[in-house]
């Protein structure tokens, strides 16, 4: 199985797990960049994951759709959200079967009230593979655009609760302004420095920064660190006096908005 970030708009990546023959893709906000990977590769289109409704992530689908193999069917997105129809509606817990893996839904509320996540377990395709969309980013998370930073908090938990050597498939490219962000809550931390430092010259390569993983967010993003002391310290810097997980990602995620 081969792991593929396609750049899409400016600072978008749909992602495509193919075996050669046959692909998936995920969030495909524009189609464009799926048909030529497609076409350069030889590869047919065995289905298309969706993670939320916002049209970075749809716009795409109608054009592919005549590509899709068998009955049109094979597009899959959350049951709570107003995706572009036909779709098969998930929601937590559920499997998806296509190109001989199985992937498990997540619920993972907070940016969109039901955005849902795929996750890969370890297996065919090598280590597991996480397919976030936009909630969680390397150093960052999703804007609450539909959620509360209690359900943030509840899904960021969840997702750090995934193995650490998850592949971690973010659908934006904002790790080094997150990164920034991320140094301004933990300005001590050796490990998020070290990071930043290879984000930095992957970007100056002009290679994306991701997949991250798990363990790597969870050792340098503030927003899967609202227990760690020194997150919580800067927190109550910013006038927070609730210590508890959610007020701590509340209160960043508003400074990180004005950041
Ligand atoms: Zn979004
Ligand atoms: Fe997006």
């Amino acid at each position: 199985m081969n792991l593929v970030a396609l750049p899409a708009f400016s600072d978008n990546y749909i992602w495509m797990l193919h075996d050669g023959r046959q692909a998936i893709v995920v969030d495909p906000g524009d189609a464009a960049p799926v048909a030529d990977a497609l076409d350069a590769r030889g590869l047919a289109l065995a289905g298309i994951l969706v993670t939320h409704h916002h049209p970075d992530h749809v716009g795409g689908l109608a054009a592919l759709r005549p590509r899709l193999q068998g009955d049109g069917t094979r597009v899959w997105g959350p049951a709570r959200e107003k995706i572009p129809a036909p779709f098969m509606p998930l929601t937590d817990g559920d499997r998806v079967a296509v190109i001989g893996l199985e992937f498990q839904v997540i619920e993972v509320p907070g940016h969109t009230a039901g955005h849902i996540a795929y996750f890969l377990p370890a297996g065919a395709a090598g280590s597991p593979v996480l397919f976030c969309g936009d909630t969680l980013f390397s150093g960052g998370c999703g804007r609450l655009f539909e959620g509360t930073p209690a359900q943030m908090h509840r899904s960021l938990g969840r997702l750090a609760a995934l193995p650490g050597d998850t592949r971690v498939c973010c659908a934006h490219e904002y790790t080094e302004s997150n990164l920034r962000f991320a140094a301004a809550v933990e300005p001590a931390s050796a490990d998020l420095a070290a990071y930043t430092a290879s984000c930095r010259a992957l970007r100056a390569a002009g290679r994306p920064t991701l997949p991250s993983t798990i363990a790597q967010e969870r050792a340098i993003n503030p927003f899967m660190r609202c227990d760690a002391p020194a997150v919580i310290a800067a927190a109550r810097g910013r006038g927070v006096t609730d210590p508890s997980g959610a007020a701590v990602l509340g209160a960043l995620r508003e400074w990180k908005n004005q950041f």
